[in-house]
């Protein structure tokens, strides 16, 4: 079973079989998974791929601003 990954640092995609947990070629950074599945990877274009990255980099952003507010709270209250 092939999955798609994809970088958190500089958002290139891999394609990953069998193991649970992949590095990065280019960063070494660990991967995510994306919700891509292999066949709809191979289907998708160049501008698709693209499409996906971008959200994937929005949603990346959302999660460290809620994780940036949250640590902020902690910091607070101490
Ligand atoms: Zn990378």
């Amino acid at each position: 079973m092939l999955h798609i990954f994809i970088c958190p640092k500089c958002f290139n995609f891999r394609i990953v079989s069998r193991k649970p947990d992949a590095i990065c070629f280019h960063c070494g950074a660990r991967l995510y998974k994306s919700d891509i599945d292999y066949i709809e990877y191979i289907d998708m274009s160049e501008q698709e791929r693209d499409k996906y990255k971008e959200s994937f980099i929005n949603r990346m952003k959302l999660y460290q601003d809620k994780t940036d507010s949250v640590l902020k709270e902690q910091n607070i209250k101490k």
